[in-house]
């Protein structure tokens, strides 16, 4: 299994929307040995006429994957916003994601630690896309202190607000290599970090080739049709050219 190696791969898309939409998905991540998948239950939106994700009636489609795949085979990674988000991922949960506007939720950081057990492989943070560096240190050191064991969180680069980029977001390879002097793993997501598909594999492979510990990107059986950033996703043909070729 190539993510049983020291490199973390997370493909999927941004929400879950159905089952239908996540099964071939699903099925991409077996034929390659991957098991993290992208299953967002809850998306913090910036608009809140927006698709706040499936929220707990995505629950049943996690159970119906369950029927088909084990617990060590597919391992599923979802955000959550707020504690009561905490106590309805929890339990499905492999990789509990605080997002980039969660970062400094400090309440929340610390309510993960209690969430926080055996059956989960890691906490995924985020940086704020106007925080620093320090700053992400230090919410790390939220959900240690609250009893996630270090070797546990693992952080996630997602790009800084630009005034500059044409996108309006810029991905920070620098600060991704100095957050991980501090010993955490720090994986890239160029999904968010640039918002446009046709910049996501090459920041992908740049990511891999500066020594990061890996990537997390959103891809969608049909992108154009995707609820939601369907800009930055990218289709399951073009993920697999990647797993194939770069991992
Ligand atoms: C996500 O990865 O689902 C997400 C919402 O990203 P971010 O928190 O980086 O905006
Ligand atoms: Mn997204």
């Amino acid at each position: 299994m190539k993510d049983s190696q020291q490199s973390l791969y997370i493909f999927g898309p941004c929400a879950l929307e159905s089952l239908e939409q996540i099964t071939p998905v699903a099925a991409m991540m077996r034929r390659h040995g991957l098991s993290y998948i992208r299953t967002q239950l809850f998306k913090p939106r910036t608009n809140p006429d927006s698709f706040q994700g499936l929220g707990k009636d995505g629950v049943a489609i996690l159970e119906t994957l369950r029927k088909t795949y084990s617990k060590d085979e597919l391992k599923f990674v979802c955000e959550a916003c707020s504690t009561d988000q905490l106590e309805t991922i929890a339990p499905w949960a492999s990789v509990i994601q605080i997002g980039a506007r969660n970062m400094q939720n400090f309440e929340l950081l610390k309510a993960v630690g209690k969430h926080f057990s055996d059956q989960h492989d890691f906490v995924l943070l985020k940086r704020g896309f106007a925080n620093t560096v320090e700053e992400w240190l230090e919410s790390a050191r939220y959900l240690i202190q609250g009893g996630v064991p270090k070797e546990k969180v693992v952080l996630c680069e997602r790009g800084t607000r630009s005034v500059t980029s044409p996108t309006g977001v810029q991905l920070d390879f620098i600060a991704a290599m100095e957050a991980k002097k501090s010993g955490f793993k720090v994986i890239i997501d160029p999904s968010h970090g640039s918002k446009k598909a046709e910049f996501v594999i090459p920041l992908a492979k740049a990511s891999l080739q500066l020594g990061l510990d890996g990537v997390m990107v959103e891809c969608h059986p049909r992108p154009a049709e995707s609820v939601s950033d369907a800009k930055q996703a990218i289709s399951i043909e073009v993920t697999e050219e990647f797993i194939k070729t770069s991992l």
